[in-house]
Parts: C-alpha cells; sequence; structure tokens
C-alpha cells in the first residue's frame, strides 16, 4: 500500500514515513507543505494521507476541504497538535477519516492508518478470509488451511493489496503504484517473480486455485470460477 505523509516537520515526517514502511510495510511519499501535498495527492494514488493541520503555504484544513471537493475518496488521517475537540469535531466533518494528537505513538498511527484504509475498501475485520487463505493484518500473517506461508516483506505487500481488492482484477501498474514509491515504473518486471512466489506457496499443491493471472489484464485472488461460490 501507498501513503503520502504532508507534514512540513522533516524529521517527524521521516519518522512517520520510516513507521509506515517498517511497521506497515507501506511504499511512502513526504511532501512538506500544504501546497505540495495538494499536488502530490492528486498526481498519484494513494491507499491513505496523513496530514498535518499547522502546514505552510496552505493549512492542512485548506488540503483537505479541497481534496474532498474535488471528489477524492482517500481515506485521511490528521495530525494535530490543536487540542480543542470543536476544531476536531470541524476536520472530521470536513472530511478526515480519523486523527491523532501529537505526540503520538508512530505504532498507532500504522494501526489506525491500516485500519481506515480497510474500512475504506470495504472491509471492517482485521481478518480477511478467502476459502481456507487467511490474512491477518494485525500479525501481517498469511496462512492457507492454518498452515502458515513464509512470505517475503514484498509478497506480503502484493497479496495484503490484492486480498483488498478481492474478487477484482488488479493491473500490474496499478500493483505497482500502491507497492512503490514515484519510481515504480523501473519495477514494472519484478511483479511476475512476486506473484510466481505467491503463487506457488498460495496454492501449491492446492486444488483450489486462489490467484488467477488474466493474461493482459493483472490478477486476481478469488475463488476460481467453476468453483460455485464466487458470483461475478
Ligand atoms: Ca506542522
Amino acid at each position: 500500500m501507498r501513503a503520502l505523509v504532508i507534514e512540513d516537520e522533516r524529521r517527524l515526517a521521516e519518522n512517520i514515513a520510516r513507521g509506515l514502511q517498517q511497521g506497515g510495510g507501506f511504499a511512502v511519499d513526504i511532501a512538506l507543505d500544504g501546497e505540495e501535498g495538494l499536488y502530490s495527492a492528486e498526481a498519484a494514488v494513494y491507499d491513505v494521507i496523513v496530514l498535518d493541520l499547522m502546514l505552510p503555504k496552505l493549512a492542512g484544513e485548506e488540503v483537505l476541504k479541497r481534496l474532498r471537493e474535488r471528489g477524492s475518496s482517500c481515506p485521511v488521517l490528521v495530525l494535530t497538535a490543536k487540542e480543542d475537540k470543536n476544531h476536531l469535531v470541524f476536520v472530521l466533518n470536513a472530511g478526515a477519516d480519523d486523527y491523532l494528537a501529537k505526540p503520538f505513538d508512530t505504532g498507532e498511527l500504522v494501526a489506525r492508518a491500516k485500519t481506515i484504509i480497510r474500512r475504506s475498501k470495504g472491509h471492517s475485520a482485521s481478518r480477511l478470509v478467502l476459502d481456507t487463505l487467511v490474512l491477518d493484518f494485525s500479525a501481517r500473517s498469511v496462512h492457507r488451511s492454518s498452515k502458515a506461508l513464509n512470505l517475503t516483506p514484498m509478497e506480503y505487500r502484493v497479496i495484503e493489496y490484492l486480498f483488498l481488492r478481492m474478487g477484482t482484477v488488479v493491473s500490474k501498474s496499478e500493483l505497482l503504484e500502491h507497492l512503490y514509491d514515484f519510481n515504480w515504473e523501473k519495477f514494472s518486471n519484478v511483479v511476475e517473480v512476486f506473484i510466481s512466489g505467491l503463487r506457488r506457496k498460495i496454492d501449491g499443491e492446492n486444488d483450489v486455485k486462489l490467484l488467477h493471472t488474466h493474461r493482459g489484464h493483472g490478477y486476481s485472488l478469488r475463488l476460481p470460477a467453476d468453483h460455485g461460490h464466487f458470483d461475478s
């Protein structure tokens, strides 16, 4: 998954980025003021935006307002130093999905970011289940038929994204956009490698194949069409 951090205190921004990368397996871009943040938010596809309110050039409230006015439904986690509850109500009404008051624990930020992403994609549970395949967001683990799969960090990120888009065909470029930062084009030839590793680990000798390649279109995680439980 891919996150945008809009925060003008560089060290804090970098700490948040590191937390999201290491604790959540995110690809992260940083914007250091409101204008740059708004530009970045509209130039790329993000799964979550972490937005500070006190920003130079364009205040966080204004960034949020303009994003929502322009139809963005990207989940936004607001960072606030302001204790004023009325202000928070205003921010939440303006379209923020959640907020954290500074100072905060980076681990909590990562957990909240993942929760609002999951909700935004229509999943409320912290475990996703497809047939005998189970992904646990909190533990960042994947099991098939109760057996833990030993995935590399990149394989986990690929399957996590496919799980969030379960049942739909995800193109290679969409996958890359959500896995890498701005230089994603140069990784385009490695997706097949992750997919074939995943297919071996997830499906292997299993009769019911869950990870599918749609030649020329992308990949999907779903029950096979002839399995009878999946109607699409
Ligand atoms: Ca600030």
